[in-house]
């Protein structure tokens, strides 16, 4: 299949793409380069020896109307895989707008587009977020709480829109898999999760205070009711990831389909720290701070349905995830 990807040359489109090439599909990068750089497009056919020919790149704004329907326009497409999202929480709080108007319109634009254009199938990047306070383990099945922040007001909007384009459209269908918490690397080293600045997420800032670039990591909170105190997360290798929308896209039926993306298995912040120290050898100066605002003490998947309907689980664990992300960190 010939598969327009949006925001693949980021962090887990990326990684995606490699994936769609080495199952023997065509990718359209779509991107603007917002929070990634162009040499992605590069490592990713460096990494699977193909060519222009196999991965196109278009530095556009999915946004833009008008640029979306020209590569529609230019190309046979089978199917869309929206990455195209800004996802940084905080940022959210302060910059609202620019989330909900960036986050919604490149739903709306990639999805109308499809319509117009016969495409079927439509993947979207959703977040185990829209889950709110729920109980642990998530289940697709759950009715969903409130979310605490723009960034996952709009995953559960988009998700509601892409909803209501199914119901009137019979023929359009869209899956919407929720991510858990993504980390790790390729094998190769040669790409990864490179985010601009301070990092938010805790694996990237794990990897900067190993390689000396941070002082010390700030766990945030240990009295959460929780196995250390310390809260817990889903922590599922992106290679593990972008497998799964190669399985998504190869299932994709009628109607919406909704799958959880994890592993199943919850790690504390203090595991993954140990985990990592024991995987590279390497010690991780911490201290133990306030509980950051608007954080869950647990969120963790029920995975089964994407094994049972998908026939995709993830099989790396903890361990590879924390060496290939320090040996992304060394290479970077
Ligand atoms: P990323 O920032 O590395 O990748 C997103 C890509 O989209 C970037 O390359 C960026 O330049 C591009 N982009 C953003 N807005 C665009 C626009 N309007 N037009 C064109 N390109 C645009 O992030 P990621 O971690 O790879 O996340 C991919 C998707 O998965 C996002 O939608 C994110 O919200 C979602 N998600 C991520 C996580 C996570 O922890 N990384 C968890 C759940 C969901
Ligand atoms: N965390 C932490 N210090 C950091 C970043 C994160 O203690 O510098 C904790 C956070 O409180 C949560 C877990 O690590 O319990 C995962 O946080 P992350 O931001 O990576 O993902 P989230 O699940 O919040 O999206």
């Amino acid at each position: 299949m010939n598969i327009l990807v949006a925001g693949g040359a980021g962090y887990i489109g990326s990684h995606t793409c490699v994936a769609l090439l080495e199952a023997g599909h065509s990718v359209i990068v779509a991107d603007n380069l917002c929070n990634s750089k162009a040499e992605a497009i590069d490592k990713i056919k460096q990494i699977t020896g193909k060519t222009d020919k196999e991965v196109l790149f278009y530095e556009i704004d999915v946004t833009d109307k008008q640029k979306v329907y020209e590569v529609f326009l230019n190309h046979s497409i089978d199917g869309v895989i929206h990455f195209a999202g800004l996802k940084a929480v905080g940022e959210s709080v302060e910059k609202p707008l620019m989330y909900y108007y960036n986050n919604l319109m490149s739903t709306m634009v990639l999805s109308e587009a499809c319509l117009k254009f016969n495409i079927a199938k439509f993947v979207f990047s959703s977040s185990a977020t829209v889950y709110g306070e729920n109980e642990v383990p998530f289940v697709e099945t759950m009715n969903l709480l409130p979310t605490t922040n723009p960034y996952g007001e709009t995953k559960a909007m988009s998700e509601r829109i892409l909803t209501d384009i199914v119901k009137a459209n019979s023929n359009f269908a869209v899956t919407l898999l929720r991510y858990f918490n993504p980390v790790g690397a390729h094998k190769s080293g040669l790409i990864g999760e490179s985010p601009n600045g301070i990092p938010n997420n805790l694996m990237p800032y794990v990897t900067q205070v190993a390689k000396g670039k941070l002082k010390k990591l700030k766990i945030f909170g240990n009295d959460y009711a929780t196995v250390d105190g310390t809260g817990v997360r889903d922590y599922i290798h992106v290679c593990d990831l972008a497998e799964g929308h190669v399985s998504a896209l190869n299932k994709l039926s009628e109607g919406i389909n909704i799958y959880n993306l994890g592993t199943g298995q919850g790690t504390s912040v203090l595991q993954l720290v140990k985990a990592f120290e024991e995987a590279n050898n390497i010690e991780v100066s911490y201290e133990i701070v306030e509980r950051r605002a608007g954080d869950i003490a647990e969120c963790y998947a029920n995975a089964s349905k994407a094994e049972q309907e998908l026939g995709w689980t993830a099989k790396r664990g903890i361990v590879e995830m924390c060496k290939d992300a320090w040996k992304f960190e060394k290479n970077y």
